[in-house]
C-alpha cells in the first residue's frame, strides 16, 4: 500500500522510536566531536554571564542620574575587561568601562562612548539610556548548573564554542552509526571503470556515502550486488553487520529486481513499500535480524531525494540524535506549474533573491535519472498532492539541497 509522505515518514519516526537503540557512549576531546550527538546533558559551570557585562565601550552610569540628559557626570576611572573597577558609581558619578568589562557596583546602565563628551574628568553625557540598557545582565544567558546543551543534541559549530565556553574539554558522545551501502543492478560497474556502452557508473555509492558522511555516519562500501539472489543475499546478510544497510536500485516490480524477495527470505519485516511522492515512489523500509534497511529506488535522483527524506531522519534516531525531521523554507514561485499527480514532488529547482524576496524556478531536467538537472539545482521544488495549479507569486516550500552540515567520518 502506497503511503503518503507524512505518513512514510511517520512509520519512519515511530518505528526507530520503538527500537531498542542502546548505542554505546565514549568519551571524546572537544577537537574531535563535530557532528557527534551529545550522550550527556551538558551544564553551564557557573552563570552567564559570570557577572554583570558591558555589551558596549562608554560609560558606566545610574540611570536615574542621566534620565534628564544632557547632564554632566564625575568620572571615577576606568574599567577593563578582565578586571573589577576599584569604585562604586554614586550619585552624579560615572566610570569609563571596556566592552566585556563588569559593570561598577552602583551602575546600572552604559551609555555609548558615542554620546558622551569627555572634558578632563568631566563627562558631559547627551542621551538618556534605560536600566539594563548596553548591559547583559549576571545569569541572562544561563545560570550555573542548569543545562545549555541537552543528550541528543548534535554539535555543530556553535555547539563546541559553547562546550569550549563552559569549559568542558572532554564530552561524552554517541559514536557514528555505520552505514552500509549495496547498489544493484547488473548494468552497474565501479566508477573508475570504463563502463560499456550500455553500462552505467556507479554513482549511487559515491552519493550515498557523502550523504552518510554529512548526516554524521560512517559509510561502508560493500561493492556493486549484480542482480541474482544468491550474491545478493549474500552481500545483504554482510551488511546487516552494520548499523544501517542502504540498498540502491531494484525495488521496482523487474523481472530481475529481487531486493525485496531476498530480505523476505532472510525474514525481513516490511514497513513501508512504496510512498505517495515523486521520485522516489518505490521506497522500502523495514528490519531483518534486528537491523534496519532501506531499498532506495536505483534512479540517481531518487536515491538523493529518497535519503535526504527518510534515511537522513533515520540515521539521526541511530546515532542518539533527536529525531530530525526534513526542513522546507518557503519562496515565491517565478513560474506557474501545473501537475496532475497526486503525489508529493520534489524537483530540482534554484532559488535565488531577487528584489529582497526568495523565487523558486525548475531547472531542466528529464526526470529522476538525470544527475546534470540537480547539479544545476539548488534545492528541490516540494510540491504538495493538493497543489494542481500552482500560480507564480504563490508561497510555495522548498527543501535545501545540502541540509545537513557536513563532517568528517573517523
Ligand atoms: P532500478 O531501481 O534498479 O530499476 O534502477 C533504476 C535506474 O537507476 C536504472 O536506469 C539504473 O541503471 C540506474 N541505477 C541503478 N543503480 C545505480 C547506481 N548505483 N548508480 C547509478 N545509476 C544507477
Ligand atoms: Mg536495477
Amino acid at each position: 500500500m502506497l503511503l503518503s509522505f507524512e505518513q512514510a515518514l511517520a512509520t519512519v519516526k515511530e518505528k526507530l522510536g520503538e527500537a531498542n537503540l542502546n548505542p554505546a557512549t565514549e568519551m571524546l576531546p572537544l577537537d574531535q566531536i563535530g557532528g557527534r550527538v551529545l550522550a550527556e546533558d551538558v551544564l553551564a559551570d557557573r552563570d552567564y554571564p559570570p557577572f554583570n557585562r558591558s555589551i558596549r565601550d562608554g560609560f558606566a552610569v545610574r540611570s536615574a542620574d542621566v534620565s534628564g540628559a544632557p547632564v554632566t557626570l564625575e568620572c571615577l576611572g576606568e574599567v577593563r575587561a578582565g578586571e573589577c573597577s576599584p569604585s562604586a558609581v554614586g550619585l552624579g558619578e560615572c566610570v569609563e568601562i571596556m566592552t566585556g568589562a563588569p559593570l561598577p557596583t552602583g551602575a546600572d546602565a552604559v551609555v555609548m562612548i558615542e554620546h558622551v563628551r569627555v572634558q578632563g574628568s568631566r563627562v558631559g553625557i547627551s542621551r538618556a539610556v534605560a536600566p539594563h540598557e548596553n548591559v547583559v545582565r549576571r545569569a541572562t544567558e544561563a545560570t550555573e548548573e542548569s543545562v545549555v546543551l541537552p543528550r541528543g543534541r548534535r554539535v555543530g559549530t556553535g555547539e563546541a564554542g559553547l562546550l569550549a565556553s563552559v569549559g568542558r574539554t572532554l564530552v561524552k558522545v554517541f559514536p557514528r552509526p555505520r552505514v552500509a551501502i549495496l547498489p544493484t543492478g547488473d548494468e552497474v560497474v565501479p566508477f573508475d571503470q570504463l563502463p560499456g556502452p550500455f553500462q552505467i557508473r556507479n554513482s549511487n555509492a559515491v552519493t550515498l556515502a557523502a550523504q552518510v558522511v554529512a548526516a554524521g555516519g560512517v559509510p561502508w562500501q560493500l561493492g556493486i550486488a549484480p542482480d541474482e539472489k544468491k550474491v545478493l543475499l549474500s552481500l545483504v546478510e554482510k551488511g546487516l553487520e552494520s548499523d544501517l544497510l542502504l540498498l540502491s536500485g531494484g525495488v521496482s516490480m523487474g523481472k530481475y529486481d529481487f531486493v525485496g524477495q531476498v530480505l523476505r527470505e532472510l525474514g525481513g519485516e516490511f514497513f513501508i513499500q512504496g510512498v505517495a511522492i515523486r521520485p522516489g515512489k518505490p521506497l522500502v523500509f523495514g528490519r531483518v535480524r534486528e537491523k534496519f534497511f532501506f531499498g532506495l529506488p536505483g534512479n540517481p535522483v531518487s536515491t538523493f531525494v529518497t535519503f535526504e527524506l527518510f534515511v537522513r531522519p533515520a540515521m539521526a534516531m541511530l546515532g542518539g540524535a533527536q529525531f530530525e525531521s526534513p526542513i522546507f523554507l518557503r519562496a515565491c514561485l517565478g513560474r506557474p506549474h501545473r501537475q496532475k499527480l497526486g503525489l508529493t514532488a520534489f524537483m530540482p529547482a534554484r532559488v535565488e533573491v531577487q528584489n529582497g524576496e526568495p523565487v523558486v524556478n525548475l531547472v531542466g531536467w528529464q526526470g529522476s535519472g538525470d544527475l546534470v538537472g540537480v547539479a544545476a539545482a539548488n534545492c528541490f521544488l516540494v510540491i504538495h498532492p493538493q497543489q494542481t495549479d500552482l500560480a507564480a507569486g504563490d508561497w510555495v516550500d522548498v527543501m535545501p539541497k545540502e541540509q545537513g552540515q557536513v563532517t568528517s567520518a573517523k
